[in-house]
């Protein structure tokens, strides 16, 4: 498959930059240069290696965009409809994320505030961002055949129900684990509306990765985790809509 136009939410560090970074420099689909739309809440003040990045690779257009505002989310979405023209867009990465860091203290330290938070930016985010792109990406269908219009969820093994008792120990991330099931199931309703225009839609679990969120101990570096996620989404067909996927390519239980 073929990434004409992606846009990648989170852009401006972790794996977000780096999926930037790996579409625009073409170190995945090598032959011609994919239009990246790098989206990320400050342009301005703390995207400096992004806007680095955007000097380097002319095909990187930065939009500002909070996924937590309806306004932010319609705003960018114009601007990627203008961007993407009659092509249209054929991958949408909604990777911002969080993890409420009081949620990893121990004991029951619960806070309705970090569950309200975590979920309008995990589980909201992403719905809304199909939602206001879905023209864009329907666009791209219409000119493509079935399956090179792909929308993919940015999960965790956090999220999976059936690995909690296995990881509880890593952290009880009560808002996080939440937050992230309720994305797989968002995945799960949004391929079956996308279904019939022949857009993947799935989650994606990038494996526990060396950044901010993911903390230094993680094994796996971005360049690893990315190469493998690229890999996974190349090799994807209609027939994977809706399910869950690691990074290198395990179907994981919900
Ligand atoms: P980071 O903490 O390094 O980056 C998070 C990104 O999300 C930042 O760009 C941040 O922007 C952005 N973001 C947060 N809130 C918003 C918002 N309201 N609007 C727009 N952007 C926002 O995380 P990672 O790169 O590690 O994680 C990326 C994704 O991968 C997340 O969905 C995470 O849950 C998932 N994941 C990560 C794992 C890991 O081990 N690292 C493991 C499993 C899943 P800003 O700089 O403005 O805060």
């Amino acid at each position: 498959m073929d990434i004409d136009a992606a846009f990648i939410t989170g852009a401006n560090r972790g794996i977000g930059l780096e999926l930037v970074r790996f579409l625009a420099a073409n170190e995945f689909a090598h032959q011609k240069a994919t239009r990246v739309l790098a989206a990320c809440r400050c342009p301005e003040e703390r995207a400096e290696e992004l806007q680095n990045l955007a000097h380097q690779y002319p095909n990187i257009e930065i939009i500002k965009l909070d996924v937590e505002d309806w306004s932010s989310i319609e705003t960018a979405a114009k601007k990627a409809d203008e961007l993407c023209g009659k092509g249209g867009l054929n991958l949408l990465v909604n990777n911002a994320g969080v993890n409420p860091m009081d949620s990893l203290k121990s004991g029951f330290h619960f806070q309705p505030s970090d569950m309200e938070l975590a979920v309008r930016i995990n589980t909201l985010g992403p719905i809304q961002m199909t939602k206001a792109l879905l023209p864009v990406l329907r666009r791209s269908a219409k000119m493509t055949s079935n399956g090179k219009t792909i929308v993919v969820n940015i999960s965790s093994t956090a999220g999976s129900i059936k690995h909690v008792a296995s990881n509880y120990k890593l952290g009880n991330l009560i808002p996080y684990r939440v937050s992230k099931a309720g994305l797989n199931m968002a995945s799960a309703c949004m391929a079956e509306e996308l279904r019939a225009d022949g857009i993947i839609c799935f989650s994606l679990h990038p494996g526990w990765v060396r950044t901010d969120m993911g903390g230094q101990k993680a094994p796996l570096s971005v360049q690893e985790s990315v190469a493998s996620c690229l890999k996974v989404i190349k090799n994807l067909t209609i027939q994977d809509t809706g399910s869950f996927l690691s990074y290198d390519g395990e179907v994981l239980p919900w």
